[in-house]
């Protein structure tokens, strides 16, 4: 397969939502929404993935920036790059968690072209898949990474319906534990669709790591002031500190009272990423710890409630101790 040059496609530039939304359902599945590029143009290059019609959104001005919501929280648009949401003030002073797992995305130079929009829908990152080959995510029959010999150390603990790949954004998981709301405009109009039900798995559509259909635009995400301020916390493991995708990464959001040295967890909300095809809300351990004393044994006991029922590959069974470790320290340090 020659994969030294884009196919050609044609360009569209709207200047609105409404005329990018519109271009977008008349092409439907021959289209193409461009953000910043990172993602697309890897498959425009490699030929893999060959749109007729690009509809490049980097020209609504509507689509761009970071706002306070009359509520209190904040509204992050899709087009906003994720060095601003980093560097952002107002994220900083309520929302750390989200400016620390920007701050992880890849590189200085992804994160400065790089969207929010972008980094939430970005496409799996198995190696086969990325490779052009026909597995059941491109509409073949088959999972090379689940097999016996297949490169299944980056994939799933959890989910697995054919494929095994997981959900690879380090905002995902903040999002989630942010309780955020996601706003999408498409042909029949605005919806907005909590974090945790943006992401589905292959059970519900294998070839969409998101609810976006053909023809919807993520116009903006919306963090509510419930969690403004709260103690934080995240952290992602990969195999090299820059350009890399997480091997595990977990968010929290928690809310504690009483006196340093016999603080009492709240409430708390608790999401890891690269576990599971969507950001995996750990549930199970947010009622573990709801109500608990916040010290090294409810640390312990979140850790090990994290794990329980993971399902590992031949290859990545070193995510096990390594998703209980961060959800320990989550619940110890945040
Ligand atoms: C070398 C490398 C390393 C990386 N490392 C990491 C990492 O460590 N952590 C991490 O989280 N990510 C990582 N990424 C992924 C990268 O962060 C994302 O690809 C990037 O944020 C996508 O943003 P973009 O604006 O460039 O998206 P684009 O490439 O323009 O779009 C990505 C996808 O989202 C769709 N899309 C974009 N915006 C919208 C919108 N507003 N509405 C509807 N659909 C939309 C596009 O159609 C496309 O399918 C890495 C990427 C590369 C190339
Ligand atoms: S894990 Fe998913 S994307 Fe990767 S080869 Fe299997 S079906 Fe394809």
């Amino acid at each position: 397969m020659s994969r030294d040059m884009m196919a050609s496609f044609e360009l569209y530039q709207p200047d609105t939502v409404e005329g990018a939304v519109e271009l977008l359902g008349r092409f439907g599945a021959d289209g193409w929404a461009l953000a910043g590029g990172n993602d697309s143009f890897d498959w425009f290059k490699d030929r893999i993935k060959r749109p007729k019609y690009v509809v490049d959104l980097s020209g609504i001005a509507a689509l761009k920036g970071i706002r306070e919501t009359v509520d209190g929280g904040v509204e992050i648009g899709a087009l906003t790059t994720l060095t601003e949401v980093e560097r952002s003030p107002l994220i900083q002073e309520r929302y750390q968690v989200l400016a620390d797992a920007a701050r992880r995305v890849a590189s200085p130079q992804i994160r400065n072209a790089g969207t929010i929009g972008g980094n939430v829908s970005q496409d799996a990152r198995c190696w086969y898949y990325r490779y052009g080959v026909n597995c059941y995510r491109a509409g073949g029959n088959t999972c090379y990474a689940d097999t016996p010999e297949g490169q299944n150390r980056e994939h799933c603990l959890w989910g697995s319906d054919r494929c095994v790949a997981v959900s690879p954004s380090d905002t995902a998981p903040a999002f989630v534990a942010l309780d955020a709301k996601m706003v999408i405009v498409g042909p029949k109009g605005q919806r907005e669709v909590p974090a945790e039900e943006f992401f589905i798995g292959p059970n519900v559509d294998i070839t969409r790591m998101t609810v976006l259909e053909d023809g919807e635009v993520l116009t903006a995400i919306r963090v509510p002031a419930e969690w403004s301020g709260a103690r934080f916390y995240f952290e992602k493991v990969a195999d090299r500190n820059t350009w890399d995708f997480a091997l595990v990464n977990v968010a929290a959001a928690m809310k504690v009272s009483g006196a340093a040295g016999s603080e009492r967890i709240d409430a708390i909300r608790i999401a890891a990423g690269a576990v599971q095809c969507v950001p995996r809300r750990l549930t199970v351990v947010e009622e573990v710890v709801t109500g608990q004393a916040k010290n090294a044994e409810t640390a312990s006991l979140a850790g090990q409630s994290a794990v329980r029922g993971a399902t590992p590959l031949n290859f990545n069974h070193f995510k096990i101790p390594l998703l209980q470790n961060l959800v320990t320290r989550a619940v110890r340090d945040a």
